[in-house]
């Protein structure tokens, strides 16, 4: 019996600009034995179609903007039944899910009836005191995702929750989150998975795991992103895999 495979991106079919050896042929591989494919991650930095062409890049499995799921739609998705005037801390991918559902972004924060944090490569202090400041005028506070970290070419950096924390702290008020493990994110896959099994593979307990936990689906822990040992899990992975690559040989 096939079904959906729900593939984490960060540290599982790439890590940084760096393909994971075999991952690319393991996702056509699925895909020929009839699994539908998806990419569902927190990170909120590029748009649906970049994603799409970076998998494509670094992995050689052409996928299509039409299988991403990400943090970014999720958080849309909060603001979507008032679309309120939203500052952004983020990337591009905010930026294009905001527009999709017609949500106005606005420069001045002073103006924001809602702010949308994520990971900014690019985030300095004014973007700090801009997006506090309008959390504690009133604005809604909603997070893409909280991840501590993401894994890059050269080990761990700082991730999307390293951002959102600083500005709770500053605002003193927590945020909505929207991406793995949340609601917003599952909501958008369960409307998306096909009949049969569902596996989501991921590299992090605490998003990737939790998210299959939640829907009571299976669960896959590859060793390539920001787990690098078994001995490192504490929760209960149904498979635990040394990569992507090994993955259509134990569900096939
Ligand atoms: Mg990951």
């Amino acid at each position: 019996m096939t079904g959906t495979v729900i593939c984490d991106l960060d540290g599982v079919v790439y890590r940084g600009d760096v393909g994971i050896p075999g991952a690319g042929e393991a996702l056509r591989r699925l895909e020929d034995d009839g699994w539908r494919i998806l990419f569902c991650t927190n990170n909120s930095t590029r748009t649906k179609q970049a994603v799409a062409r970076r998998i494509g890049e670094l992995s050689g499995y052409p996928a299509t903007a039409g299988q991403v799921v990400g943090s970014a739609e999720a958080a849309s998705t909060l603001l979507a039944p008032e679309r309120p005037p939203t500052y952004v801390l983020g990337g591009d991918g905010i930026r294009e899910a905001l527009a999709t559902a017609g949500i106005p972004e606005v420069p001045d924060a002073t103006r924001a009836g809602a702010v949308v944090v994520g990971l900014a490569t690019d985030c300095d202090y004014p973007m700090l005191a801009a997006a506090a400041g309008a959390v504690r005028r009133g604005a809604r506070l909603v997070a893409t995702n909280t991840d501590p970290t993401y894994p890059a070419a050269d080990g761990l950096r700082p991730g999307a929750g390293a951002i959102v924390a600083a500005v709770e702290t500053a605002a003193e008020r927590r945020a909505e989150v929207a991406g793995k493990p949340y609601e917003p994110i599952r909501r958008l896959l369960r409307e998306r998975v096909g009949d049969g099994a569902v596996w989501v593979v991921g590299d992090r307990e605490d998003t990737d795991l939790e998210l299959a936990r939640a829907e009571g689906w299976k669960a896959a822990l590859v060793l390539t992103g920001a787990t690098t040992s078994a001995d490192e899990l504490t929760a209960e992975a149904d498979l635990v895999l040394d990569s992507l690559a090994d993955l259509p040989a134990h569900i096939g």
